[in-house]
């Protein structure tokens, strides 16, 4: 895990859910032994995005709501590498969400992690569209009007290969289901619960604590959708959390893609051999 350690300090607030799902990225790539040179981090804007300078390897961070594409477009270019792509519940449910759409659809081959604290943190507390309806918000104290995206009937709704779900104040689970993740063949979709004890005075550290219930202590199939979207939506009285659903047999868009069919090479490998430098002595 030291490898991946930076002597940048932390900036997130005492108490603070990305922590936790720090701790738990950088034990899930030291046990899948994976160095810091073979994994590509990707990061949104938001509180989650300044782990950007606190977690050591290649690491990009883009635009806001963005970071589906440019963590797919890596991946293409080179899928030999794993990527790991973190957003927001505000940028990746509202901003990001067309992204998030197609990643699912065309089961690209990388790691999302929402990093789910239903509000945008980094601007001091607004309402995303994952705050619970009816929560009086920073800049919103009567609460805001529309209702909750319901996130988990939209995901499964698009037919996803790979849905977990986590809690900030749970590392070791969190470890497993990242292993998971990254190991799975196409899109992995894991929404992280993110305690974030600034703005979000519904969803406490505590409250999760309280709520959450592993499916890997009683009899759960990963392969069984139907259930799986089930105990996904259905958080009235516990939250079903770990890997939920996984369909270990569709290939990723990679995979399908024709003109790669039979190839051994990776685009980046090719585009290596390829002398541009005519061309950008024109462009100078
Ligand atoms: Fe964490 Fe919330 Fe503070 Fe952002 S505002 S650093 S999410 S506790």
């Amino acid at each position: 895990m030291s490898d991946f350690g930076s002597s940048n300090p932390c900036t997130w607030c005492d108490g603070c859910g990305n922590y936790g799902i720090w701790t738990a990225v950088k034990r899930a790539l030291a046990e899948l032994k994976i160095p810091p040179h073979g994994v590509l981090l990707c990061y949104d804007v938001g509180c989650h995005g300044n782990m950007s300078d606190k977690l050591s390897g290649y690491r990009f961070h883009g635009l806001h709501g963005r970071v589906i594409p440019f963590a797919s477009g890596a991946k293409l270019a080179n899928p030999r590498i794993p990527v790991i792509a973190h957003g927001g519940d505000g940028a990746c449910f509202s901003e990001g969400i067309g992204h998030l759409v197609h990643a699912i659809r065309s089961n690209y081959p990388i790691t999302f992690i929402l990093h789910n604290n239903a509000n945008y943190g980094l601007t001091t507390g607004q309402a995303s569209s994952l705050t619970w309806q009816g929560q009086p918000m920073n800049t919103s104290p009567n609460s805001i009007p529309e209702a909750t995206l319901p996130s988990m009937d939209f995901v499964f709704s698009l037919n996803p290969t790979f849905v977990a779900r986590g809690f900030s104040g749970n590392i070791p689970q969190m470890v497993e289901i990242l292993k998971a993740a990254v190991q799975h063949r196409g899109f992995a979709f894991v929404d992280m619960l993110q305690a974030c004890p600034t703005y979000n005075k519904f969803a406490t550290h505590n409250w999760l604590l309280e709520h959450v219930y592993d499916v890997a202590e009683g009899k759960h199939d990963t392969s069984d959708f139907a259930n799986a979207r089930a105990i996904a939506i259905d958080t009235s009285e516990r939250i079903s959390t770990g890997v939920l659903y996984q369909n270990m047999d569709a290939p990723s868009f990679y995979e399908r893609l024709k003109p790669r069919e039979n190839i051994k090479t990776v685009p980046t490998e090719e585009v290596a051999k390829v002398d541009v430098g005519e061309f950008m002595k024109e462009m100078v």
